[in-house]
């Protein structure tokens, strides 16, 4: 059975023109991609560092529909890197300053808000309400991921996948059918020291914007994903470094 999508959005031609301009006369975009773009659909789970950062890029490109999951109120201590906030918005539910912060970068961007923790059932719920082209990970636990990854690999959507480490972080598209999975990579959960302090504050914004390019790629159908390859990198050493990442014959997900 189809699942509904949200209603599309009638596409101003001279909205198109002057604001996306940039896009619409580059070879690897263009008239037919800025299209895709209005049209597309993204889950994005977490409004914290990484989900401001990708957020705003997804907003600025003009993709038609976002999801925001997070059910975390803002603290202080958020904005040493969670771009997307104000000291007004202190206490307040990060989603919905998140809602009005993009609305008023974009106001053609349509915005869902959903106030939970992103379990297996309640991802469920949302991807069985609303229908999205892919899944963008911005959380900071391997819960969710997995979580994600089992939703991805059930509803066959694509995952990108981002984590963030003090100085440092990682970026991975898991494709269903066309690579592994998360759990292909991280059976189990990948050793970090959460008590650690981190991560400085840029650290989620670099990460957050790889993992909004690999999601605006991926939206345009572009080739050269991080499919079946994990990039790491090291912003202290400022090293980027692209490992494989095989299918685990044995995986319990795919
Ligand atoms: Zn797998």
């Amino acid at each position: 059975m189809a699942l509904p999508r949200f209603p599309k959005l009638p596409l101003k031609p001279e909205v198109l023109q002057e604001r996306y301009s940039r896009h619409l006369a580059m070879s690897g975009i263009g008239p037919a991609g800025q299209q895709k773009l209005s049209e597309a659909s993204v889950l994005l789970v977490g409004a914290g560092g990484l989900g401001g950062a990708i957020a705003y890029y997804l907003a600025a490109s003009g993709v038609g529909r976002l999801g925001l999951v997070d059910f975390d109120n803002l603290e202080l201590s958020n904005l040493q890197r969670q771009i997307l906030y104000k000291e007004s918005d202190v206490g307040k539910l990060k989603v919905e300053s998140a809602q009005r912060g993009l609305q008023e970068l974009n106001s053609e961007l349509d915005i869902k808000t959903y106030t939970s923790e992103f379990t297996c059932e309640s991802g469920e719920k949302i991807l069985s309400a609303d229908n999205y082209d892919v899944i963008v990970d911005a959380v900071d636990n391997f819960a969710a991921r997995q979580a994600m990854n089992k939703l991805s690999q059930e509803h066959e959507i694509p995952f990108v996948h981002g984590a963030v480490y003090r100085f440092e972080g990682e970026v991975s598209t898991f494709y269903p059918g066309k690579g592994p999975c998360y759990a292909c990579l991280y059976a189990e959960a990948p050793e970090a020291d959460d008590a650690a302090p981190g991560p400085a504050s840029f650290t989620p914004g670099v990460i957050g914007t790889l993992e909004a390019a690999e999601t605006i790629k991926l939206l345009l159908g572009m080739d050269e994903l991080l499919v079946g390859r994990l990039l790491r990198v090291d912003l202290r050493r400022m090293s980027f470094m692209t490992l494989k990442v095989q299918r685990d014959g044995g995986c319990l997900v795919c």
